[in-house]
């Protein structure tokens, strides 16, 4: 049996019921074939995919807090330390109901190639809770995140693993984390990123995933002989990453005609109105119905249906596994020449595997959306040195990180004789610096 299919095999042995792990692991090792076939001997006897598929730690805590009646509430709030050979470890908290630990590994294990790729020198962690920050008061949102801080704060620092937003963790969560960090540990520093402006924030770090997610897309495009310029875009979502993707598309002169929520989606063929869906999603936390009730031009569906509208570009920004193999299927024939993925592993195998068999650009979550954890490290980088950029450095900056990384890809693809492959150029030109460092690192 080949070493790849062998270390499949026993992570999903010894993960057994963790669905999400075992496909973001399928998908990294099955693109990294070539590279461990010309390196079998050394990775085989390193143990590398092994090592590499085994997190360094995670931890698991019971998370009590008290609701507005007074009654006990408990989660469990996880960290996953999964690789810190290049940096310390970074990603996301995620809060939503969802999140369990196998949601957390598989977003941890991206984690690292995500940040690899970024050039900047970050590890791979995520975390979370499965709490729902939805329908909660702020009092309740705080007590939820002191208690939560409360034992995170043992395991993480600004120079060992450094957490920020991800779905249901925004401003609000991490300006209550941050707070209790402080009050527990008594040091000032930067252990969160996402803060706000006025406590050691980066300007840009709001917008910097959905723009990044342009950027890329803007550069993929362009490289293929397209201009963004006039092109149709569906996007998902409707949280951080599809706003701010949203308002940089029309920039760059695209007219994005759908959102969704966990409810319904919008079409709006006039273009999605983004000072409103702000106002709607960010100030009233409220749902899409309001942006419908408020926008003429708009019309609203219950239940899923994004994927069925014609668009030239599709950038599915909710969350795992919600463009599917028929989703897929209804872009194609609705002649959609691109799909950049804004959330973290939003495409099924299967609907990746017929959308490149189809010719679709395809630009994988772990690069498309680098820009937030590359603008993380950014934030992480103007806290060391205590100063902070303006909004036109660290967004130049970011629109340099992005096109890197795109050219980073699709060197790796056409060395490995796969060129316009760019799941397999990301997996690789992730992994081969992870490896490096891991075995001139010794066994550890
Ligand atoms: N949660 C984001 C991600 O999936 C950002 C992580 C960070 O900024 O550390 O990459």
């Amino acid at each position: 049996m080949s070493y790849v299919d062998e270390v499949l095999e026993r992570v999903v042995a010894k993960n057994p019921a963790e669905p999400e792990f075992h496909q973001a692991v399928k998908e990294v090792l099955e693109s990294l074939r070539p590279v461990i076939e010309a390196n079998e001997e050394t990775y085989r006897r390193e143990a590398l995919l092994e090592r590499l598929t085994e997190p360094d730690r995670q931890f698991k805590f019971r998370v009590p807090w008290v609701d507005d009646k007074g009654q006990v509430q408990v989660n469990t709030g996880y960290r996953v330390q999964f690789n810190n050979s290049i940096g310390p470890y970074k990603g996301g908290l995620r809060l939503h109901p969802s999140v369990n630990l196998g949601i957390i590994k598989f977003l941890g294990f991206e984690q690292i190639f995500k940040n690899s790729l970024t050039g900047l020198p970050i590890g791979g962690g995520k975390g979370g809770s499965d709490f729902d920050p939805k329908g909660k008061s702020d009092r309740e949102v705080m007590a939820f995140c002191q208690s939560f801080m409360t034992e995170l704060n043992k395991y993480i620092g600004a120079d060992t693993d450094v957490p920020a937003g991800d779905i249901g963790t925004g401003a609000r969560e991490i300006g209550y984390m941050f707070g209790q960090f402080k009050k527990i540990r008594g040091t000032y520093e930067g252990v969160l990123t996402g803060k706000g402006l006025s406590y050691g924030g980066s300007l840009a770090r709001t917008e910097a995933t959905g723009y990044g997610l342009l950027y890329l897309t803007e550069e993929m495009l362009k490289c293929n002989g397209h201009d963004i310029k006039g092109k149709t875009v569906c996007v998902s979502g409707s949280g951080n990453v599809a706003i701010y993707a949203t308002q940089k598309a029309h920039q760059l002169g695209a007219k994005v005609v759908t959102v969704s929520d966990s409810s319904g989606w919008v079409y709006d063929p006039e273009g999605i109105d983004v000072a409103l869906l702000k106002e709607v999603k960010e100030v009233k936390r409220a749902r899409l119905t309001e942006y419908a009730a408020a926008r003429p031009s708009a019309e609203y569906h219950e239940g899923r249906g994004v994927w069925s509208v014609k668009c030239d570009i599709a950038l599915p920004c909710a969350t795992q596994n919600e463009l599917f193999l028929e989703d897929a299927k209804a872009l194609v024939a609705n002649g959609c020449i691109a799909v950049a993925e804004g959330a973290n592993m939003p495409t099924t195998l299967d609907a990746t595997e017929y959308l490149q068999q189809n010719k679709v650009l395809f630009a994988p979550g772990k690069a498309a959306n680098a820009g937030g954890v590359a603008t993380s490290a950014l934030e992480m980088s103007q806290n060391s040195e205590r100063l902070s950029w303006s909004f036109e450095e660290v967004d130049s900056k970011l629109q340099g990180i992005m096109v890197n990384i795109f050219h980073n890809l699709d060197d790796a693809a056409k060395r490995y004789g796969k060129e316009g492959d760019y799941v397999a150029g990301a997996n690789i030109a992730g992994f081969e610096k992870v490896a490096e460092a891991m075995i001139a690192q010794g066994v550890v």
